[in-house]
């Protein structure tokens, strides 16, 4: 099947500078959205067909649309970022691309290209660059594309007819007032994803099935939610949207895949940053209740969650049904605060690119 190329048409009507330098100076998260978006249809016997970059604007869907009634939708996430020159560039697109592919299959729908993504990506990027904000700070531009099931008609099967879209919204800095330790609510009853089921598909099914103990966390006082695995109810696997590793000395481990883990973009790129600064990067199994003894006896200096958004959040405060603590004092730890950096000055420009990693447009 053919990739379509993707025909411009953009908007007679764009926020004017003005307007948008307003909303760059405090763009928060989510909130804003930029002038444009990439739309590419996929029908059965077809392919894909009819891309498009159109101006932003809301979908109008039959009440029957198979996405509406059977969720079969997935999701990417990713940041554009300015670079010292004045010119844009994402991180690792391709591992976005080859996630979306593999979050396609798990939920039968058709694979998008990995070049028809980034090109996907790159057109939207190009055209609403004005968006992308200055160098010098933490601040990007944060791409969405996804793909829902258009078919319309009731009846659970994989539909004959797919949307892929990319959004864009520009991304303040995640911590305004310097890096802050996240508290962490281990939940001990409720589980993310099982072995079999959808936990390593980014797909907005695993997101709604955390909001409940998402919940529990924020009465228990905690702004996250740490899952164990479903089986032993002993393994720590992820947060709802962050991977997540322990330090342990010079030596940092993170919870190997076992198929109900999302594989992070920023998790892969640390075991690389961290290797290259001269630290030993493992994937092993922890327990909580290896956490809460390695963490009092103090051979666990560092905890930190790692994502697209924050790239490296340290963790603070630990609670569990039965216990709580405090990692590395509640403070930032010293790994913690020089792998993020480290990630941080490749994706600004401000490091060398050793591993190819920054997809210039
Ligand atoms: N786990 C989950 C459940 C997530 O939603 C995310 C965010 N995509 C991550 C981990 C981190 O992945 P990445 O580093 O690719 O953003």
């Amino acid at each position: 099947m053919t990739t379509p190329t993707i025909e411009l048409k953009p908007s007679a009507s764009p926020l004017s500078d003005a307007e948008r330098a307003a909303i760059l100076a405090n763009p928060g998260f989510g909130r804003h959205f930029t002038d444009h978006m990439v739309v590419i249809k996929w029908t059965e016997g077809r392919g894909w067909h009819d891309g498009q970059l159109v101006p932003y604007a809301p979908l109008s869907l039959d009440p029957a649309t198979m996405v509406l009634h059977y969720a079969q939708e997935i999701f990417e996430g990713l940041k554009a970022y300015r670079q010292p020159d004045g010119t844009v560039a994402t991180f690792r697109p391709e591992k976005n691309a080859q996630r979306f592919q593999a979050s396609a299959r798990r939920l039968g729908m058709p694979e998008l290209p990995v070049e028809t993504f980034i090109e996907a990506c790159d057109v939207l990027v190009k055209q609403d660059e004005a968006w992308v904000p200055a160098h010098g700070g933490e601040e990007s531009l944060y791409l969405r594309p996804f793909m829902i099931a258009t078919e319309v008609g009731l009846g659970v099967k994989p539909a004959n007819e797919y949307l892929f879209l990319v959004i864009a919204s520009p991304a303040g800095a995640y911590f305004p007032g310097g890096v802050k330790p996240v508290s962490i609510w281990v939940s001990e009853d409720h589980v993310r994803a099982v072995p079999g089921g959808m936990g390593d598909a980014k797909t907005g099914g695993n997101y709604a099935a955390s909001l409940l103990a998402q919940a529990e966390a924020a009465e228990q006082g905690c702004a996250q939610v740490c899952y164990l695995d479903a089986v032993e109810r002993k393994w720590v696997e992820e947060l709802g949207g962050m991977n997540l590793y322990f330090v342990y000395g010079n030596k940092i481990i993170t919870p190997t895949l076992t198929g109900s883990i999302l594989e992070g973009v920023t998790r892969d790129s640390l075991l690389q940053v961290a290797r290259d600064l001269g630290y030993e990067a493992e994937e092993g199994r922890v327990s909580v209740d290896q956490w809460q003894t390695d963490s009092a006896n103090g051979t666990l200096t560092e905890v930190f969650a790692c994502g697209t958004a924050a790239v490296i959040t340290p963790v603070g405060t630990v609670k569990r049904t039965a216990a709580e603590w405090q990692q590395s004092a509640g403070e930032p730890g010293e790994v913690t605060v020089r792998l993020r950096q480290a990630l941080l000055d490749i994706q600004r420009g401000t490091a060398e690119d050793r591993h190819g990693w920054m997809h210039k447009l």
